[in-house]
């Protein structure tokens, strides 16, 4: 699988993630490039600058690409499009 980079994010798609404390914070790619992201940035090369504002972790996140979640429709959960990181499989 090529590299996935913010563009590759669609507009019904959330960048996921994950840290060990549980806690969760999904970003649209809008979202991404109005924090300054540049939309031609591999996702992988964002993933070292995250800090998590619960616990202050820096690394062993788990990072996906997912579909947005529509509160009024109920479907069944979908596996994530990309993994960009998996701690639990290192
Ligand atoms: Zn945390």
């Amino acid at each position: 699988m090529p590299a996935m980079r913010l563009c590759d994010i669609g507009i019904d798609e959330v960048l996921a993630i994950r840290c060990q404390c549980r806690r969760i914070v999904q970003f649209g790619r809008n979202a991404l490039h109005q924090l300054g992201v540049p939309v031609e940035t591999p996702i992988a090369d964002i993933v070292p600058r995250l800090r998590c504002d619960n616990c202050g972790a820096r690394t062993g996140f788990a990072v996906t690409i997912e579909a947005t979640r529509d509160s009024s429709i109920h479907v069944d959960r979908k596996p994530p499009r990309a993994v960009i990181a998996d701690p639990e499989k290192d």
